[in-house]
């Protein structure tokens, strides 16, 4: 493990020009009652500062500003919204260090990671301030010759925005983008391990002139208290969701109430498939951007390996001897790769699953122990043997560890490719372009990674089917999660006089 640090005052600083209040109505203040709670880097499990803990009071202040705010907002124009979200854009890929290294303090991934986070997020927003002046309608002629139809898109409402911690800024951006764009005001509770970025990013808002209750954000130490008097509010329209599909489900469930119109981003177990015809140098790149891309913590990761018999061996020990030459450490030192996973229980419970399958026959070829030292730490792990009963194969790892599993044809591939309650992201290697557009037709995923190791992209629609959640977020889809559609019926034109 690397132990040299950056130098203290720099994080210092980036730390203390965070804002840590809640955004409500444009302005900036502490919590009803005055409470805080901490937020730790997961690197040295110290804590970085405190933040205003929103109680659902606080939550009801930040609903009924971005409802005040509403119509006004939608009222402006389309490229007045457009020009605000390029600005931010703008401004992030100026901020992108301190952006980073803020992200990297708070959530632990490398900086080089970091960085790649802040433009990937900042590119959401000049996706959407791109999208925000192409929302159309249509006008045409009943079938029957008589009548006209008009229809039109209109803003959904306010909208409740709730983010997960993996990716502090993006899952943030590709919600934020498309809401602002579509004229929508919204209410934003970021996750509590990392608060700060989606601070920072509001700030920027702020400084871009956004009017106030446009934007409002809600960091909480007790979600679901916080989110349930909104989801019961009438004054709430809409509900973005990416977390884990068991909050998902509830909060489905409790969007019911209102009758929300509701997008969820959940849980994936994305199957990665190398057939022997592969080129397996691709495949081996590949399976490390899949698998270890923000240190295993991703709704896309490769999470089982399925690996044409007659390459497995190869495969295994070609990925273990990458594995082994990533170098786990603070994200902030200069040549760590790997930061660590968020906290002790995701840690523990990453090597329970490792623990389980290798009782279970499993064979670890890197890997699979605990570093010594303080930080939540897992080094890159590649398993093979592994059970399909294994939860290391039938659960979100959110690890750095590599399951592998051997098929023989294809059509075991695509039975144990689907055989999960999950369909987010899938990865197939092989070079048959018939073989790959039929596995790309019979995955049960929303997304494909043909011949390579990233799904994500601004102007695509990401999103899963199954358990994984329904809506899309980027691409032409992304703004629709945030329009309704309205029709005009028009009586049939009079004859000229
Ligand atoms: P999580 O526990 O579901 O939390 C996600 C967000 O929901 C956090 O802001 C969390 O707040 C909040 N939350 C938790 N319980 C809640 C409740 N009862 N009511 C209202 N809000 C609640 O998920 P996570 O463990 O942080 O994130 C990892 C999961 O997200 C994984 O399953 C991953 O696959 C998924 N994910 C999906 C996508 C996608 O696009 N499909 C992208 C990224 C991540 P707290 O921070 O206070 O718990
Ligand atoms: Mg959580």
């Amino acid at each position: 493990m690397t132990t040299t640090t950056l130098s203290s005052s720099a994080e210092t600083a980036t730390v203390s020009a965070a804002p840590t209040q809640l955004l409500i109505n444009g302005s900036w203040r502490g919590a009803a009652g005055g409470r805080t709670f901490p937020v730790d880097d997961p690197s040295t499990g110290t804590p970085l500062t405190k933040v205003a803990d929103a109680t659902p009071g606080d939550a009801t202040d930040a609903l009924a500003a971005a409802h005040a705010a509403q119509s006004g907002w939608a009222s402006t124009s389309p490229r007045a919204r457009s020009e605000l979200l390029r600005s931010v854009y703008e401004q992030m890929i100026d901020d992108v260090e301190q952006l980073a290294l803020l992200m990297t303090l708070e959530m632990g991934k490398s900086l080089a990671e970091s960085r790649a986070e802040v433009r990937y997020a900042a590119e959401f927003l000049r996706w959407f301030s791109e999208e925000a002046v192409r929302v159309d309608g249509r006008y045409a002629v009943a079938p029957d010759g008589d009548g006209r139809l008009l229809t039109l898109r209109q803003h959904v409402g306010p909208c409740l925005l709730i983010t997960p911690w993996n990716f502090p800024l993006a899952m943030g951006t590709r919600k934020i983008g498309p809401a602002l764009a579509a004229g929508c005001t919204v209410v934003v509770k970021p996750a509590q391990q990392t608060p700060l970025s989606m601070l920072k990013l509001a700030e920027l808002f702020t400084q871009a002139g956004l009017p106030r209750g446009v934007l409002n954000v809600v960091p909480t130490s007790h979600s679901s208290a916080l989110v349930a008097p909104l989801l019961s509010d009438a004054r709430l329209r809409k509900l973005s969701f990416t977390g884990s599909t068991d909050v998902g489900r509830a909060l489905i469930a409790a969007s019911a109430d209102q009758v929300l119109r509701v997008s969820m981003e959940l849980g994936g177990n994305a199957p990665f498939l190398v057939f022997a015809d592969a080129d397996l140098d691709a495949a081996v790149e590949g399976a490390i951007a899949a698998k270890l891309r923000n240190i295993g913590q991703a709704c896309t990761a490769a999470n089982r390996f399925l690996i044409e018999q007659p390459v497995a061996e190869e495969f295994a020990a070609r990925l273990a001897d990458r594995f082994a030459t990533f170098r786990i450490g603070r994200g902030v030192d200069p040549g760590v790769d790997l930061g660590p996973l968020i906290d002790a229980p995701a840690r523990d419970r990453v090597h329970a699953l490792v623990q389980e399958a290798r009782a279970d026959g499993a064979r670890v070829h890197t890997g699979g122990e605990i570093p010594s030292g303080p930080g939540h730490f897992y080094p890159p792990t590649v398993i093979d043997d592994v059970s399909p009963r294994a939860r290391l194969v039938s659960e979100e790892i959110f690890g750095p560890v590599a399951p592998i599993t051997v098929f023989q044809d294809d059509t075991d591939a695509l039975t144990q490719a689907n055989a999960t309650a999950h369909g987010l992201a899938a990865y197939v290697y092989t070079r048959d372009l018939s073989r790959a557009l039929r596995l790309v037709e019979g995955i049960d995923a929303g997304m494909v990674g043909l011949n390579q190791g990233t799904v994500s992209n601004p102007a695509a629609p990401f999103g899963g089917i199954k358990h994984s959640g329904f809506g899309r977020e980027g691409g032409h889809e992304g703004i629709d999660e945030y329009l309704e559609t309205k029709f005009a019926a028009i009586a049939p034109l009079r004859p000229p006089i």
